[in-house]
């Protein structure tokens, strides 16, 4: 029997009341639901097996205690999560995260995207996401070690390579990965492919590091081709100084594009000459040092050091928010649509509010969401798996070639999916091509 059609207020409302708190969530689901339930209220089989209110609930979210030990014998306690959000498609698959603002609110909006944004790789991966709150900025290496094992205790009971496979995410690289793949060895003495992004000594897959970075390049690239431009001569405003920003700004740079501005969590650094591929590997190099801040660019290179601000209002072209949620907001939104931006590409997971995508949508500016932009680091995570599971490693050439092919794959389908007489609308692309993939997959599953 088809169930009655969805009202979008009182989906939300309801979905407010089962999860108080989790403003984070909510948000992402009021991003993606309005194009999701035309869809379902179209789709009498997935309105019968309730494909929304199911995707909207985690299979599991594991909650768990991790303390350690620092270096002066005090012992802290965190909280670790992993959200196993669907694994319709695939096992579990999505990054971890360390920093004070994780909590089950921030992990399961985390998963809800993820999970969109793997089926969009083309790639059987199911959604998950965790991570934990602790903050890794001022302390050694030891005491980070020491956390990466101590929560890799609790974690290893829920994880394998046919089950869930985590990878990194905002301060967890592949040393973090290497500390707690080395722990997961030592507590199961099983040498398997349970974590992607590891070094390339031990499992690890040419092309991971960059291919969040020059995946989303590529994806800009494909949005201008789209409407008859390329990155040529554009000037490029990208927050962020981690893993995604360093290698969009290197892929940007080295397609002809003028990166001005890069940032941390303490403000931004204004280069009026632009960055090089030097200057980034500079960059790369000073972050790595342990609460290390941008501000050091400013002395080294000629260029403006803005404290506790972001880029938006520097004159640009293009912008690539590749931080975090919510950095760009309405006031943000307003400037860059002021200043003449053409493109905002989103490298970071939800950088962008309603409000501020509301204003670059009316400014008729393009705008590409991360779970299409971004994809391009679990893709190559999906083709470590693989690479583990035959027991080889493929080349850098072959893994760069299928990283393109993914992108303009991904492209392709979230514009065919978004095309109206008004033009492409990619956030609904991408919400609509993921969710059908999913669906698709619960429904040929069944319902015990
Ligand atoms: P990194 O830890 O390598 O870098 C994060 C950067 O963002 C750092 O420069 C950090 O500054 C800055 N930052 C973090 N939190 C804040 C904040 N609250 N305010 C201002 N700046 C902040 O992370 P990644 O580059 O890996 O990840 C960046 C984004 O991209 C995240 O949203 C992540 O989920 C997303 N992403 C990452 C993927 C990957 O493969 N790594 C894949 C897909 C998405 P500071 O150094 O001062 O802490």
């Amino acid at each position: 029997m088809t169930k009655t059609k969805i009202n979008l207020d009182d989906f939300l409302s309801d979905l407010e009341r089962r999860t108080p708190g989790e403003d984070t969530f909510h948000q992402a689901a009021k991003d993606v639901l309005p194009d999701l339930i035309p869809v379902v209220n179209e789709t009498p089989a997935y309105r019968e097996a309730a494909i929304l209110e199911r995707l909207s609930e985690p299979d599991r979210t594991i909650s768990f205690r991790v303390e350690w030990s620092d270096d002066n014998n005090v012992v802290h306690v965190n909280r670790g999560y992993r959200v196993q959000f669907n694994d319709a498609i695939g096992p579990y698959k999505g990054g971890l995260r360390f920093h004070p603002t994780v909590n089950r609110s921030v992990l399961k909006f985390l998963g809800f995207e993820q999970t969109f944004k793997n089926a969009l790789t083309g790639l059987p991966m199911g959604g998950g996401k965790g991570g934990a709150d602790f903050d890794p900025a001022g302390r050694s290496e030891n005491e980070i070690m020491r956390f990466c094992q101590s929560f890799m205790q609790q974690l290893h009971r829920h994880i394998g390579p046919n089950i869930d496979i985590p990878a990194g995410d905002i301060n967890v690289g592949v040393r973090e990965i290497g500390w707690m793949f080395g722990e997961y060895r030592r507590i199961t003495n099983h040498f398997a492919g349970v974590l992607t992004g590891k070094g390339l000594s031990f499992g690890g897959s040419e092309m991971r590091t960059e291919a969040t970075g020059y995946g989303v390049v590529q994806f800009l690239c494909h949005m201008l081709a789209e409407h008859n431009d390329t990155i040529d001569g554009k000037t490029i405003v990208i927050s962020g100084a981690g893993n995604v920003a360093t290698f969009a700004a290197e892929l940007a740079v080295c397609n002809g594009g003028k990166v001005i501005t890069l940032s941390d969590s303490n403000g931004f650094i204004h280069d009026k000459n632009g960055l090089t591929l030097d200057k980034i590997s500079w960059v790369r190099d000073h972050k790595k040092q342990s609460g290390a801040s941008l501000e050091a660019y400013a002395d080294e290179f000629d260029a403006t050091w803005y404290p506790d601000a972001a880029p938006w209002s520097v004159e640009c072209d293009i912008a690539l928010p590749c931080a975090t949620q919510n950095e760009l907001d309405a006031e943000a939104a307003t400037a860059l649509v002021k200043n003449g931006c053409k493109a905002v590409v989103e490298g970071a997971n939800m950088p962008t509010t309603r409000d501020a995508k509301a204003i670059l949508r009316d400014g008729r500016v393009l705008f590409a969401p991360g779970k299409a932009a971004n994809a391009g680091g679990v893709a190559v995570s999906g083709l470590e798996i693989n690479q583990n599971r035959q027991r080889r490693s493929q080349s850098r050439d072959a893994l760069a070639e299928a990283l393109k092919d993914i992108m303009q794959n991904i492209h392709s389908v979230c514009a065919d999916a978004g095309r109206s007489k008004d033009g492409i609308d990619y956030a609904k692309g991408a919400n609509v091509a993921g969710f059908k993939k999913v669906a698709d997959a619960m429904c040929a599953a069944g319902i015990a």
